[in-house]
């Protein structure tokens, strides 16, 4: 008798691809809808947010000053395929689709893992009360539970929280959505920030948990479903390292990409789903 995790009968089990809806002979995105969200390794990205440098020259994403996060990892563009699946997941509050999701996360992490620490904790952006109501679910967080399981890494859905709602990013251009972050988010172990509850307190373990300050030090991924103009990850990402990360990574589903240089030539960006 076979005794196998239930995550591996299920592997086994036919089900309809959450991409195209035909039959295949396991869980999550067959093969051609798989190939189809694989970015083109060729495509030349900034180093820095990923975003794809075919036919606009320098970053438009990227000013002259650094943003507070170090590398973005992808797992595909907001484009075709992969922006059904997002409004799938996030509109139609498919919450099955987190699994298939992270899935391909996972897959865009350890492809570029080589020369990469690894992060310590996994944290999710947290997501707004009004959309937390609407949905049922935070997108972000799901998909973050899960990719830290299958990478043996520590979750911290806590680590970061929003201290104000702020302005619907989706109305605002670049400059605006900067601004209107600033103030935003705060992070564990923050000046000001009370200590947690004690289970998550505990969550923490180890000698991090004792100390004052318990970022310090610390390598932090910040997982998100969609990287429009990087306003929100930069906020983000500055409240970690004021805090004391030193290193922050932005995990994302899918990379919004400019005109001329997706699949689709770039319509959807700037009207990211909120
Ligand atoms: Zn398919
Ligand atoms: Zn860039």
């Amino acid at each position: 008798m076979l005794h196998l995790p239930i995550g591996r009968w299920r592997d086994w089990i036919p089900a309809d691809c959450p991409g195209c809806g035909r039959r295949q002979g396991g869980q999550g995105l067959c093969a051609a809808c798989l190939a189809s969200l694989r970015p083109d390794p060729a495509r030349p990205c900034c180093g820095r947010c990923a975003h794809p440098l075919d036919e606009v020259g320098g970053c438009p994403d990227c000013g002259p000053e650094p943003p507070a996060y170090d590398r973005v990892v992808a797992a595909f563009d907001y484009a075709g395929l992969g922006r059904d699946l997002i409004r799938d997941y996030k509109i139609r509050r498919r919450l099955s689709l987190a699994r298939p999701l992270a899935d391909l996360l996972v897959r865009a992490v350890l492809a570029g893992e080589a020369g990469n620490p690894r992060p310590d904790w996994v944290v999710p952006v947290p997501a707004r009360r009004e959309s937390l109501r609407r949905r049922g679910f935070s997108p972000p967080a799901e998909v973050a539970r899960l990719l830290a399981r299958r990478l043996g890494l520590r979750c911290h859905l806590d680590g970061v929280r929003r201290m104000r709602e702020g302005e619907r990013q989706a109305v605002l251009d670049r400059a605006l959505r900067l601004r209107a972050q600033v103030g935003v988010f705060t992070a564990f172990g923050a000046a000001g920030r009370p200590h947690p509850a004690p289970p998550a307190h505990r969550a923490l373990s180890g000698s991090a948990a004792d100390s004052a300050r318990p970022l310090s030090g610390r390598r932090i991924a910040v997982v998100d479903d969609v990287l429009t103009t990087g306003a929100t990850l930069q906020a983000v990402a500055s409240a970690l390292k004021e805090a004391g990360a030193v290193r922050v990574e932005g995990w994302v589903l899918a990379r919004a990409v400019s005109p001329g240089s997706g699949r689709d030539g770039g319509r959807g960006r700037g009207r990211v789903l909120q």
